[in-house]
């Protein structure tokens, strides 16, 4: 896909990831792979005033030309996409229920079937670390082991994926799970599904996307 195609691909997820209520103002950034370094999202504007030429070419050096700013989180773009063979799209935002769980530092432990959405048993919490840091990135990074999803302790949430389309929807299902684990916890404390479980579901999982 050309890199035009791509940075107004990225501005249309951009608008749509606002349009779920997943990301709000200048919060978030996105981007996606490119031979040699990735297409990110400039920082601190608006996705609504943002052209395909705002759009911020980088290697995986971290360098970039032109007047636009990378996104601030440019580290753990770069970090994912040059430790993460998978990865072809990180997103970034700060969903409010996942943001609700960050805050109080909890992760999203097995409590529903669909957390296998995100390549494992759970979906971790990383440590606080300030935005735009080599510290968070590193926290970020370990937190996403085997994972392509993990909360961003009082902050928001980071996840990965094969292209812009299955991220928006990796991160509308990880910002549900977030409210509905928020929302039992408010009544009583949910069970939790077992390691066996969570295996056999990740094993259907598998199965189900080749169809
Ligand atoms: P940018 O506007 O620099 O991408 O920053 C937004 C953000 O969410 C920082 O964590
Ligand atoms: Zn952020």
């Amino acid at each position: 896909m050309s890199h035009s195609t791509l940075r107004q691909q990225l501005i249309d997820t951009a608008l749509a990831i606002n349009r779920y209520g997943i990301n709000q103002g200048t919060s978030g950034n996105l981007s996606v792979r490119v031979p040699g370094g990735f297409l990110v999202t400039p920082s601190a504007i608006p996705y609504e005033n943002c052209r395909p030429e705002d759009i911020v070419h980088m290697d995986l050096e971290g360098r970039w030309q032109g007047e636009r700013k990378p996104s601030s989180e440019w580290r753990f773009h770069r970090d994912i996409y040059r430790s993460r063979g998978d990865a072809q799209a990180v997103l970034h935002a700060h969903p409010p229920w996942c943001t609700t769980l960050a805050c109080l530092g909890r992760e999203i432990p097995p409590f529903h079937y669909m957390v296998a959405v995100a390549g494992g048993t759970n979906i971790r919490c990383a440590p606080y670390a300030t935005f735009g840091t080599q510290k968070l990135s590193d926290l970020a990074l370990a937190a996403l082991a085997d994972r392509k999803a993990c909360l961003l302790a009082n902050h928001g949430m980071l996840c990965l994926e094969e292209d812009l389309q299955q991220a928006l929807s990796l991160a509308i299902e990880v910002e549900n799970l977030a409210r509905v684990y928020a929302q039992a916890l408010q009544i009583g404390e949910p069970a939790l599904l077992n390691q066996e479980e969570m295996v056999r579901i990740a094993e259907k999982f598998r199965v189900y996307r080749q169809r």
